[in-house]
């Protein structure tokens, strides 16, 4: 096989050309050219600079993370860049597309880097638990300055090529033909001497103010107080201050070689997987041929239809809004309009991209103005008569080959579609609260989906910016129906003896952002009234017996942050234990005969966790999810779950299939039939198997 890595000459310069699509990953074969390359421009008397250049979309960005976690293959990275910043001859990195990471790293290895405008240069490893590792931490505090370094390092976020060039990342933007204006550059320093290496350079390290450190740590207690990468990364740019070069690259690659370690880290490069994982739906080929959605209609105004909207205006695809009355229409539409004015007044959004995207949004009464919507989302009131009505109409004017979707929650899109005589056209869009922010949309496949529309639901779903995950259908599809089980746990404990603060705490310190009963509080608690009301219908007779506390909660129309109280009292959006919940909660233990007890934090994290994993894996049982990873796509994406554990059935695996096994059937032997295992589980440890070994099926 020829190297992915090319040395040719051209005039007085030698071009070193990376060619490993697609994104020119620096896996074994790359690294190992680029030593090759290198040697042989050295030693070609005709040349006397070098240029670094990669071909395709992209300069190198990263390591090749599928060699994440196997041995390294030398020569490693590292010792790449060794040799390129050894070299007795300039070389100039010629930067398009995104210099990432390892990427970015090499480029610092070389004496000049010139860019593109439209490059973009980071380091990004933070995004994966790690810090940089293969001396990113020691020269780029050297280059900018430890301030900017620790700022690029922290956010992972990359910086355009004109920022670059203004705080000295690299030394001149190319306008034309990069390689040809990089040969240039690359003349004109070719006689330079001595040459300039980061790693010499001193001046921004000797006067920056040491009280950057203590400062970052002390955000970083409130900011990511659960996170090892972050405060490694302080501790490494601070070596670079403190130890000699050598030295510091040494102790920087030892601190990436223990993060590489850490569940935390493992959990973030499972979710860099899951997320593209999630994009492949299984017996749907990938060049399965998608219908192209150009204008797209939504029924409903109310409070997800008016969001949906906005995610098509958005993303550029016009949209009409159909409402049963003006009344309702103009409220929508007046909606509408408050959150765009709520982004400019938040100097979010200019005035123009507003009435640009607000000309995208048409309101009407008339179904016949749907007639030409390439897909139509409705988001009428969750009431089967009502939407079964509505499709019907839709049958009857929509045009042929239009996507027909419901963002039902609750009811059966099988039969929500029997009603139209294109049910393989239907499917279910299930967008999260609120619609233009949220990031997750379970994609519902309905019994009749045809291949060719659920995969144009996907792609609709990464048009509007969505983070797509296939699902099947159910009570509540994947994401509802687990969060109803820990919900339901979460209640039950109350009766037991804690009360919702207690539970909260345990939840928040497990590192979800908000506990169970402060989030039923900011999403309604009359939504998860509603929602159980529905459940209970669906429900067989001699199923367990339901608590009541949210459901007396809401009945006394404590509804939440938006009412001023619901599980907590509210000034502002901050909960405030309530001495009235706390009444409450200890009469329904004493209507129960309950005698309270004193519920040990660890028994509460135990029990939320497990009957999350539980119910999660009757989902995977019932095909409901299609892999371990699409329901830690949808936790993490949908309900906040820390990404840092990598989502609830990678937490599982973490923890040990056994134990979490263990803790379901004693809360079986304790609590009785609703803690039945899932026979998916049993079936998983009696064979020493994990939820990761699930994957790919
Ligand atoms: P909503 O009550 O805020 O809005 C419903 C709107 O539909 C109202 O404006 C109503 O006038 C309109 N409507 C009712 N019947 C209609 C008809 N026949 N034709 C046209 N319009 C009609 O409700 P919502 O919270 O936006 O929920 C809408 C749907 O989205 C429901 O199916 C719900 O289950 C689902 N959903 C809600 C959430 C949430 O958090 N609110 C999240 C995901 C999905």
């Amino acid at each position: 096989m020829p190297s992915p890595v090319q040395y040719s000459l051209k005039g007085k310069t030698g071009v070193i050309t990376i060619d490993n699509p697609p994104v020119n990953a620096l896996g074994h074969a790359v690294r190992a050219g680029l030593v090759a390359a290198l040697d042989q421009g050295l030693a070609d008397k005709q040349a006397q600079a070098l240029v670094l250049v990669a071909t395709g979309r992209t300069f190198p960005s990263g390591a090749d993370v599928r060699e994440f976690g196997k041995p390294p293959l030398a020569p490693i990275l590292i010792e790449v860049i060794e040799r390129f910043d050894n070299a007795a001859k300039p070389i100039v990195a010629a930067i398009h597309g995104t210099a990432l990471g390892g990427g970015l790293e090499l480029a610092m290895g070389c004496n000049y880097r010139v860019a593109v405008a439209s490059a973009r240069l980071g380091l990004p490893e933070i995004k994966l638990g790690l810090i940089p590792g293969a001396g990113g931490t020691q020269r780029l505090p050297r280059l900018l300055g430890p301030e900017a370094a620790l700022a690029m390092i922290l956010s992972g976020d990359p910086i355009p090529a004109a920022k670059a060039k203004e705080n000295g990342l690299i030394d001149a933007v190319i306008d034309g033909d990069l390689e040809a204006g990089a040969i240039a550059f690359a003349e004109s320093v070719a006689a330079t001497r001595p040459l300039p290496r980061i790693r010499d350079r001193e001046d921004r390290i000797k006067s920056a103010d040491r009280a950057l450190f203590p400062a970052r740590r002390a955000e970083l207690t409130k900011t990511a107080k659960h996170l090892a990468a972050p405060e490694r990364a302080v501790a490494a740019v601070e070596m670079a201050l403190d130890l000699p070069f050598e030295e510091g690259l040494k102790r920087e690659r030892e601190m990436f070689l223990a993060l590489l370690e850490t569940p935390q880290s493992k959990a973030a490069r499972h979710q860099f997987f899951a997320d593209r994982e999630a994009a492949r739906v299984p017996g749907i080929a990938a060049d399965t041929p998608t219908r192209p959605v150009k204008s797209a209609a939504v029924l409903g105004a109310g409070t997800m239809g008016g969001g949906i909207a906005i995610c098509f205006a958005n993303a550029g695809i016009p949209v009409t809004i159909l409402e049963t009355d003006q009344a309702a229409l103009d409220r929508g539409l007046a909606g509408i309009r408050k959150n765009y004015d709520g982004l400019v007044e938040r100097g979010r959004m200019k005035p123009a991209e507003r009435d640009a995207r607000l000309a995208r949004i048409t309101g009407t009464l008339k179904y016949e103005d749907l007639a030409q919507a390439d897909a139509v989302v409705e988001a009428v009131f969750e009431d089967l008569a009502v939407k079964k009505d509505v499709f019907r109409k839709l049958d009857a004017v929509a045009r042929p080959g239009a996507i027909l979707a419901t963002n039902t929650s609750t009811l059966d899109v099988d039969d929500i579609a029997s009603v139209t005589k294109r049910p393989g056209d239907v499917l279910g869009l299930h967008f999260f609260s609120p619609a233009p922010v949220m990031k997750l949309l379970e994609v519902v496949r309905g019994k009749a989906t045809t291949p060719e529309v659920m995969a144009s639901g996907m792609a609709l779903g990464k048009a509007l910016g969505k983070t797509a995950v296939p699902v099947g259908v159910c009570f509540g599809f994947v994401g509802n129906r687990i969060m109803l089980r820990y919900a339901l746990e979460a209640e039950l404990l109350l009766e037991e003896g804690a009360l919702p603060q207690d539970v909260d705490r345990v939840l928040r310190d497990f590192g979800l952002p908000m506990g169970m009963f402060g989030m039923a509080d900011l999403a309604g608690v009359d939504v998860f009234y509603f929602i159980r009301q529905h459940e209970l219908k669906n429900r067989p007779q001699d199923a367990e017996r339901m608590p009541q506390i949210l459901d007396k909660i809401a009945q006394a129309k404590r509804y939440g942050q938006k009412t001023g109280a619901g599980f907590y009292r509210y000034e502002g959006r901050t909960p405030a234990p309530d001495p009235e919940i706390e009444a409450l909660i200890l009469e329904e233990s004493k209507r129960l005969g309950i005698t309270r007890r004193k519920i040990e934090d660890d028994e509460i994290l135990r029990r939320c966790v497990a009957a999350m994993v539980n119910e999660g894996a009757r989902v995977l049982e019932e095909t409901i999810a299609y892999r371990p990873s699409d329901i830690d796509v949808i936790y993490i994406h949908g309900f906040g779950f820390p990404a840092w554990r990598g989502g609830p059935m990678f937490h599982a695996d973490t923890v040990g299939l056994p134990k979490i096994l263990a803790d379901i059937e004693e809360f079986h032997k304790r609590f009785g039939a609703r803690w039945k295992p899932s026979e998916l589980l049993v079936k998983l440890v009696k064979e020493g198997k994990s939820f990761a070994s699930l994957q790919g099926r």
